[in-house]
């Protein structure tokens, strides 16, 4: 089953070379290692070019009546990047640093996601500029529906399929799936994922990040002959994505030696009793106060001389000013980005084993992939078959990328794009340019 790297080729030029003027712009940092691949891949000129520019962006105006009765006018957008492979798939967030440039290179991230796992959807991502936090419940599902209605062309089980991302839950799912049913006057379960399981949600879709990511370190330590037992790991970020990972992980024998949220971390050579953090954040909505070890910084848990570290939490955490200073022997990337351009080398001088963001945390858009099958089938599987489905898609991925990256002798993350450009690459050219 190996991908044909095969295209019919000629030289690309690269448009400009030295891409790390601004490392932390997300679409940058795409483009850069898109660059990378598809030099290394020969890839055809008009294929390049074509999957280089998004295939649709969106920009609404949201309009939300305010509790205090004050209308304010929020921005979304929603950007399709690639559908070749299928309809497109991303998340939806919420954050006050959502911007048309972030919301692009997501988008493009999720389109080599769901092909460098083989499933068949294109890539997408959506976000409104707003602070959630500082809104109520009623403000949010007004500003939900409003921006669902906005973006409802595009929506559609069988064209644009959203799903969370960093500040929207189940919750906010639901009312898409409501707003979207009274549009097309019928309930339409499959137009997104990552629903309450009781409204057309998959078993296991909520913690199948943390999963996916807890999968692929075990490939890698079994890869570098390390034991996954004792293996220490840090873990940056402790919501879906850190907290099941750590979980998950600690459930293998992983001694968890450092975890952190927003409000700062907690460092424990001993080990952290996940359990208790995770009951701790239930109650109190953050690590703060949490007694499982000494205080440590978000920036100090990045360089902890760990055997696995998982940034799971934002983009740019680790760049060239800290790359340095990294000492973890594999670094998971549970988040979308995390590690930005200028830090890639550094990295790969230092002979740390980076599992790359869009196999690392494909376990989320996996699952997402196996509740759209199931809404449409309109039967649904045992937990332990999504979980064990879910196990056969990750090591397969690993498995696959390793294999390209030994080949072709780079690194992890060039690996998984080669691989996710040449799928997306042939469809193209199987499909032809409609004129
Ligand atoms: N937001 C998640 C991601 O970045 C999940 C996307 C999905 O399930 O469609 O992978």
């Amino acid at each position: 089953m190996a991908t044909d790297l095969r295209l019919p080729t000629s030289n690309i030029v690269l448009p400009d070379k030295d891409r790390f003027l601004n490392e932390e712009n997300p679409f940058e940092a795409m483009m850069s290692r898109f660059d990378r691949a598809a030099a290394l891949l020969d890839l055809d000129p008009g294929i390049y070019q074509v999957l280089r520019h998004p295939e649709k962006q969106i920009t609404v105006s949201v309009p939300v009546m305010m509790d205090n009765g004050e209308v304010r006018v929020f921005t979304g957008h929603r950007v399709l990047y690639n559908t070749s492979r299928g309809p497109a798939k991303g998340g939806i967030r919420f954050d006050m640093a959502v911007n048309l440039d972030e919301v692009t290179a997501l988008a493009a991230w999720m389109t080599w996601k769901c092909a460098v796992v083989n499933l068949p959807f294109g890539g997408a991502k959506g976000g409104v500029v707003c602070d959630p936090l500082q809104m109520s419940v009623g403000e949010l599902e007004r500003l939900t529906r409003r921006y669902t209605a906005g973006i409802i062309d595009t929506l559609g089980p069988d064209s644009d399929v959203p799903a969370p991302d960093v500040n929207t839950n189940e919750r906010v799912m639901a009312w898409i799936m409501d707003t979207y049913s009274m549009h097309v006057r019928h309930t339409v379960t499959a137009v997104v994922t990552g629903k309450p399981v009781e409204m057309g949600g998959s078993l296991g879709r909520r913690e199948a990040t943390g999963r996916g990511v807890m999968f692929v370190v075990r490939e890698a330590l079994a890869h570098l002959g390390r034991p996954m037992a004792g293996a220490t790991v840090a873990v940056q970020g402790f919501g879906n994505v850190g907290s099941v990972a750590a979980k998950l992980l600690a459930e293998q024998g992983c001694r968890i030696v450092g975890i952190s949220d927003r409000t700062g971390g907690f460092h424990n050579p001993e080990g952290i009793d996940v359990a208790a953090a995770i009951a701790h954040v239930q109650k109190h909505k953050s690590l703060d106060g949490f007694n499982g070890g000494d205080q440590l910084s978000n920036e100090e848990l990045l360089e902890l001389d760990v055997d696995v570290l998982v940034p799971a939490a934002l983009e740019n955490v680790i760049t060239s000013k800290n790359a340095a200073r990294v000492k973890a022997r594999i670094i998971a990337e549970g988040a979308n980005g995390p590690t930005s351009a200028g830090a890639d080398a550094i990295l790969e001088e230092k002979g740390i084993f980076v599992i790359p963001d869009i196999l690392a945390n494909a376990g989320g858009v996996t699952v997402s992939y196996f509740e759209w099958v199931q809404d449409r089938g309109g039967y649904f599987w045992s937990e332990d078959t999504v979980n064990e489905r879910l196990r056969d898609i990750m090591t397969r991925s690993f498995q696959d990328v390793l294999a390209l990256s030994r080949q072709h002798r780079v690194n992890m993350r060039t690996a998984a794009y080669m691989l996710s450009i040449t799928r997306v690459a042939t469809v193209h050219k199987l499909r032809g340019i409609y004129a």
